[in-house]
């Protein structure tokens, strides 16, 4: 007996996949409309679902709270699904405000994206249920479509104010390679990131501290970005050329903004550094860009916390060709670039340099660049 057949009595008509992701680079560029460099994990949330003949959305998550989370698709709002389910949910609600038909439905999931970890656990969610939701009700969204729903459901079902990088890296990315997005339009490059043949290797390191976007950080981070345009007369801080950087800067008098727009500003800059060396076939010189695109989200974004920033200065100790915090920061994951023959020693160098700070012991992986949300079976 299948998990979904246990859980709802009925075999599943279908089984999707949804991944998290880290970004390479590009970080809290995507709600100013700039650049960011996200590539897929191979791990992945799973949605099993089968169709039901009535109008209810059922809702279980094998690492949710145990229960069985049901709502009529005719009485889904904000505010009436809470908890993990809410992001299911919304799903279901942005494609029902769209216009979309759809029935009932049972849907179990699992998944290995470590949560609460920056590595886009609630965007491997969304997405496979939009996928799911898509592929059963013969919908046929595109990826930017899959992308779009789901950030909707966060913004406005879930309320958490993000933009477009985790649910676009999910819906849209592909195995061995990293996909270079202008958020702006949506406009994107896969390019291949063939690490191992270049002898390196990207570890993500795990810090276990649980990132809180929801207390509201992240939302004034946000605020104080969208303050630096207005401040500037530009839509989006994208807008802001990097030759009129030091102009930009003189006319801000709020010296908190003027740290938010340099760093937004350099940061759409590394993003073209990263993706002009990729393409050069310099895999290694990106290392010292994302050690300064880590300093720029320490000191002018305010987004690190000690743990990232010991992986980053353990690991550079240790021979890293560079290292950065990954995703929204205030805890989560770091991505450290090596070389294939020091991999081992710097893992160790930052486990040893956590033990001796008196921190819990960080999770250290390996990241391939994995496929993005698909279909795995009928
Ligand atoms: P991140 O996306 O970085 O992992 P978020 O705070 O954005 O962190 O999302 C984490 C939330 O997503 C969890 O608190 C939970 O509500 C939900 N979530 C993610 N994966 C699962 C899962 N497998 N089962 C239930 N809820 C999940
Ligand atoms: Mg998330």
């Amino acid at each position: 007996m299948t998990a979904h057949e246990d859980v709802y009595g009925v075999p599943a008509d279908g089984r999707w996949a949804a991944p998290g992701r880290v970004n390479l680079i590009g970080e809290h560029t995507d709600y100013n409309e700039g650049f960011v460099m996200p590539f897929a994990l191979p791990h992945n949330a799973v949605a099993t679902v089968s169709r039901r003949t009535d109008r209810l959305l059922r809702l279980h998550s094998a690492d949710g709270d145990g229960g069985i989370t049901e709502v009529s698709l005719d009485d889904l709002a904000p505010g009436r699904v809470t908890g993990w389910a809410a992001y299911p949910a919304g799903v279901a609600w942005v494609l029902l405000a769209d216009g979309h038909e759809l029935g009932g439905a049972d849907i179990h999931f699992t998944s290995d994206v470590p949560v609460g970890a920056g590595l886009s656990s609630s965007a491997a969610l969304e997405v496979v249920t939009a996928l799911a939701l898509s592929d059963l009700n013969g919908l046929g969204l595109t990826p930017d479509e899959l992308a779009r729903v789901s950030q909707r459901a966060e913004n406005d079902f879930v309320g958490m104010p993000c933009g477009i990088l985790d649910q676009m890296a999910s819906a849209a990315c592909a195995a061995g390679e990293v996909l270079f997005l202008d958020t702006r339009d949506l406009a994107r490059r896969q390019v291949p990131f063939a690490m191992a043949e270049a002898g390196l290797r990207l570890l993500v390191v795990d810090t276990r501290v649980k990132h809180s976007h929801a207390d509201g950080a992240y939302a004034r981070r946000r605020a104080e970005c969208e303050a630096g345009a207005a401040a500037l007369g530009v839509p989006f801080l994208r807008d802001v050329p990097s030759d009129g950087l030091d102009d930009a800067l003189a006319r801000l008098d709020d010296p908190v903004v003027r740290r938010r727009v340099r760093h937004v500003v350099t940061e759409d800059r590394r993003v073209e550094r990263v993706i002009g060396l990729l393409d050069a076939e310099r895999p290694r010189e990106i290392g010292p860009v994302l050690t300064e695109g880590h300093a720029s989200l320490r000191d002018d974004f305010e987004v690190s916390c000690p743990e990232l920033d010991l992986v980053v200065e353990a690991s550079g100790k240790a021979g890293a060709l560079g290292a950065r915090m990954t995703g929204g920061g205030f805890g989560g994951s770091a991505i450290v670039l090596v070389e294939a023959a020091s991999a081992e020693a710097v893992g160790e160098a930052v486990r040893e340099a956590f033990a001796a700070a008196g921190y819990a012991a960080p999770r250290v992986f390996e990241a391939v660049p994995s496929a993005g949300a698909r279909r795995l079976t009928r």
